[in-house]
Parts: structure tokens; C-alpha cells; sequence
């Protein structure tokens, strides 16, 4: 093994070690290049255009043909990544970097990505979105035989996989450690000579190739392909493993085929509008998802206002399809980050002030339709619906353009534990009273399906998954399985919480 370069890779200041972090991976964004002379900072951009997809942390590691240099800190890709010294630590030709959301209450160092391990086969670095529903179990089992882990996340196993493997080649002992993982994930890893995507079989989490004058990226969302310029080349199909080497591109489909399953919640909520998800752009499913919820649950108003930013696209096709005026009637300020980040719910009303002020000469008077893509807590939506009645608002209509949330996530959209999702612990007139609204209404689920063109869902085969709002999970989840089992893994009540 090569110490020195693990050294560098591991650079000390990073390797804070906190006890009590052990929430599973969350939702995130990746990004990797290959061949490039800037590929450092091409990934801080690359990262700062995913930003939206996790504010606590973000990292990258690069290679310079002979040392992996690895920089990790909390906080945004910005403040962290557009200083030169930071970026000149990072040398070489080859980086890929991670940006982390998490909604636990502490973020700490050691479980900020990317990894980086010496293996057999070399140096080996991953950056992981979404979250292996087996990822407890596995860790159980390796740990048991004697892996040391240096974080709490899911992706370390991943890295321990990989270097048990006893096939001789790198790319086979990759396939071996996700033969093993059961979830969601689309990753970016980079060895000494090979840069590497991989998705999950259902192609649950985004993951897409691009092309930055011959060189390849790959990425979560085409959002951080147009920051640099680069062209996009196509989607990373879901149960293919992408290799950029010397030698070219080459796929790898290792698993059988089935049918895909993208999350719709990434066209609901996550993806930034401006993003092409699965051939989709993000911004007209969100418009289109406001017409629907125009026909579904019109009412009389005089004017449509979004929850901004996110309900923003939605509201605009309400309104169009209302033939009703859109208005700013809440003006959001910009420089705090996603309430639903803030750890605690204290904070989190807050944040919700913070971030959002009634704009009272449009609303005063006024029957006002508030839209917003979806409800998960209620904060907002109480905080806002009060924010509109000091200002004078005379009706209020809150309309929701996705279904009730009445399912955890367990694939990386961090949806809290059930007990703390508003619909799946009320009835439609409960949350109305709880929220203040004078009408309160969601868009149907096969109104989703219509807006995303797909006609209804198919109930036999549906197109994407939607757990969240149907509690149809693609996957097994072995995780919450062995804790409800006798034999439950020693930290698996986290996800018995969130079942
Ligand atoms: P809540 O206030 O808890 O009902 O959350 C609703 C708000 O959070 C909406 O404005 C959504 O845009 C936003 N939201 C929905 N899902 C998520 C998520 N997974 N992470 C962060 N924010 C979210």
C-alpha cells in the first residue's frame, strides 16, 4: 500500500472525529471529470450548479497521476471551493467531488464525501446520491469480520466492498460490491486510471453523461453540465456502469434488465427546473403539474401566488390554465438556504421567516390561490398561509401540485419519519384546519402521471416510483425488514423510525 498517497488523500484536518452521526446517506449531488487540466475546479463549478441538491457539505478529491488530494469541509460549495489555495491543493487531471444534504442534527467531517481507500488495485474514490436500503446490514456484517469503519455512512461499505472483493480486476470487484447493495444509488468513483458511473437497476436517482470538448463528465444533473459548457451526451442507463479510461468509453450492464423506476419526486421537488431528467425537462413537468392542478381543484380567486422558488413553475402553469393573474404576493430572500434543512423544527419556523415576506399591496383584499409543489411538514405552508392573512389576503386556497406525502422515503430524499409527515398522520380537513387555509387541495397522483405524459399510472408496472405518496417501494428494504426481524443490527432504529 501506498501511505503516502493515503496520506494525502486522508489529510488530516479532515478527519474529525465526532461520535453520534449515524443517520444514513442522504439526498446529494456528484460530479466527476476526466482529463482535464482544471479538473478541480471544473468540479467546484459542477458542484456549485448541484448546490440545491445538498447545502451542508461538500468534497472533492482529485488525482494527479501519482497522489490523490483530497479537500472535505462543511458548508457551501462557494464559500469553501472558490478559494484558490483550496483549489490549488487539488491537483490533477481527474476529480470528482460530492455535495451533501443531510437533515441530521449534526454534520460532521468523517461523513462528508468523497471516499478514498488504497485497495488492492489501487486507489479508489467514491461519490454517492441516494441511499442503499441494505446499507446497515451489510455494515453489520463487515464489521463483524474485522472492517474498520471511519464514518457512518452507507457509501463507506461500498469502499470496504470493493476491497474485500477477490477478483483481480478493478471494474470486477465494483460490479461484486453492487451486486451486494440494495437501494438507490448513482455513483462517480475514480480510480488511478478510470473515471466511473454507475446507477442503480431501477435508475431510482438521475445520473447523466456529458462531454466538455472530448473530455467526459459525469453528473447528477444536466444543470451542472451547462455551468461549464459542457454538451450533454445521454442519460446513465439505469444498471449501467460507465468507464472512462485511456482506452475510451466502455458500458457495462451487469444486471438483468427490468423495468425502470426514476423517482418522480426529482421532477417534483429536487432537480433544479432548468435540468433535463430522463429526457424531461424539469420546469415544463412542474408547469404542466400546475395545469393539472388548475383543472383538478380550480376554485374562484382573484390571483395566483407561488410559494417561491418552489412552487414557482407550478404556479405559473395554474395560472395559465386558470386564465387567472400570477402574482408575487411572497417575495423570497435568497440568502438562506432550504428551511427544511435547518436540524431542528424550531429553526425551522424560523427559517421559514427568514425566507419569505408577504409582498401586501398584491394580497390586501384579494382571493389568493397559494401553490406550492408539495407539503411535507406543513411549516411552510402554515407559516405562509398566516404571512398572507396578516397582509390582508380576504380568501385563501392552498393548493398542493403533488399527492399527499404519506410514505418515508428510504432511496435520498430525506423525508422525515412518518409520524412527522403531515398527510400521513391527518385528514385533508384536519391539515386545512392545522394549516389555516380556506380550501386546502393536492393534485391526484394520475394527474402526475398525465403531467409527466405518461397517460395514468399503471398500477401493473408503474413508470416511476412514487412511494412516497403510495408506499409502493421498488426495492426490498432490508434495513427496516431485519430491524422489525429478531435479528436487528445494532443502529437499525433509525430505520425502524422511518418505516
Ligand atoms: P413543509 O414545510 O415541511 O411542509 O415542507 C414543504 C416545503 O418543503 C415545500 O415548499 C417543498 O418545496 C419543500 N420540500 C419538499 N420536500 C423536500 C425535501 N425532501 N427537502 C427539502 N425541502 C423539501
Amino acid at each position: 500500500m501506498n501511505m503516502d498517497r493515503l496520506k494525502s488523500a486522508l489529510r488530516p484536518e479532515t478527519l474529525t472525529f465526532l461520535p453520534g452521526d449515524d443517520r444514513p446517506q442522504d439526498e446529494c449531488g456528484v460530479f466527476g471529470v476526466r482529463g482535464h487540466s482544471d479538473a478541480a475546479a471544473l468540479t467546484a463549478l459542477g458542484l456549485h450548479a448541484l448546490q440545491h441538491r445538498g447545502q451542508e457539505a461538500a468534497g472533492i478529491v482529485s488525482f494527479d497521476g501519482q497522489r490523490y488530494h483530497s479537500e472535505r469541509h462543511l458548508g457551501l460549495v462557494g464559500d469553501n471551493f472558490s478559494r484558490a489555495d483550496v483549489i490549488n491543493r487539488l491537483q490533477g487531471a481527474q476529480a470528482i467531488g460530492h455535495t451533501r444534504y443531510s437533515t441530521t442534527g449534526e454534520t460532521i467531517l468523517r461523513n462528508v464525501q468523497p471516499f478514498f481507500a488504497e485497495t488492492a488495485t489501487g486507489g479508489f474514490a467514491i461519490a454517492h446520491n441516494g441511499n442503499l436500503t441494505n446499507g446497515l446490514t451489510l455494515r453489520r456484517d463487515l464489521v463483524s469480520h474485522g472492517a474498520i469503519m471511519l464514518s457512518t455512512s452507507d457509501t463507506e461499505v461500498v469502499l470496504h466492498l470493493v476491497a474485500r472483493s477477490l477478483r483481480p480486476r478493478f471494474l470486477d470487484r465494483f460490479i461484486d460490491a453492487l451486486r451486494q447493495i440494495e437501494g438507490a444509488w448513482a455513483f462517480v468513483g475514480m480510480t488511478d486510471d478510470m473515471l466511473v458511473g454507475a446507477r442503480d437497476p431501477l435508475g431510482i436517482r438521475p445520473l447523466v453523461i456529458g462531454d466538455l470538448d472530448g473530455v467526459p463528465v459525469i453528473t447528477s444533473e444536466t444543470c451542472a453540465l451547462d455551468i461549464i459548457g459542457a454538451r450533454f451526451v445521454r442519460d446513465v442507463r439505469p444498471g449501467e456502469i460507465v468507464v472512462f479510461s485511456a482506452d475510451g468509453m466502455e458500458s457495462i450492464e451487469p444486471f438483468p434488465k427490468r423495468a425502470m423506476r426514476p423517482c418522480l419526486f426529482e421532477y417534483i421537488y429536487f432537480a433544479r427546473p432548468d435540468s433535463v431528467v430522463g429526457g424531461k425537462s424539469v420546469y415544463a413537468v412542474r408547469k404542466a403539474l400546475g395545469r393539472e392542478l388548475a383543472r383538478e381543484t380550480g376554485v374562484e380567486a382573484d390571483l395566483i401566488v407561488p410559494v417561491p422558488d418552489s412552487g414557482v413553475p407550478a404556479a405559473l402553469g395554474f395560472a395559465e390554465a386558470a386564465g387567472l393573474p400570477y402574482e408575487l404576493g411572497i417575495i423570497r430572500n435568497h440568502y438562506v438556504g432550504r428551511t427544511f434543512i435547518e436540524p431542528t423544527q424550531q429553526i425551522r419556523q424560523l427559517g421559514v421567516k427568514l425566507k419569505h415576506s408577504a409582498n401586501r399591496g398584491v394580497v390586501e383584499g384579494k382571493r389568493i390561490v397559494l401553490v406550492d409543489d408539495s407539503l411535507v411538514r406543513g411549516t411552510t405552508s402554515t407559516k405562509i398561509v398566516a404571512m398572507m392573512r396578516e397582509a390582508g389576503a380576504r380568501e385563501i386556497h392552498f393548493r398542493l401540485a403533488s399527492p399527499p406525502i404519506t410514505h418515508s422515503d428510504f432511496y435520498g430524499i430525506d423525508t422525515p419519519d412518518r409520524d412527522k409527515l403531515l398527510a400521513a398522520t391527518h385528514t385533508l380537513e384536519e391539515m386545512r384546519d392545522l394549516i389555516g387555509a380556506d380550501s386546502l387541495a393536492f393534485l391526484s397522483l394520475d394527474g402526475v402521471y398525465r403531467a409527466m405524459d405518461e397517460g395514468a399510472r399503471n398500477n401493473a408496472q408503474p413508470q416511476f416510483t412514487d412511494h412516497c405518496f403510495t408506499g409502493d417501494y421498488p426495492t426490498r428494504l432490508v434495513d427496516l425488514e431485519a430491524s422489525k426481524g429478531s435479528h436487528a443490527p445494532r443502529g437499525l432504529s433509525l430505520f425502524a423510525e422511518a418505516g
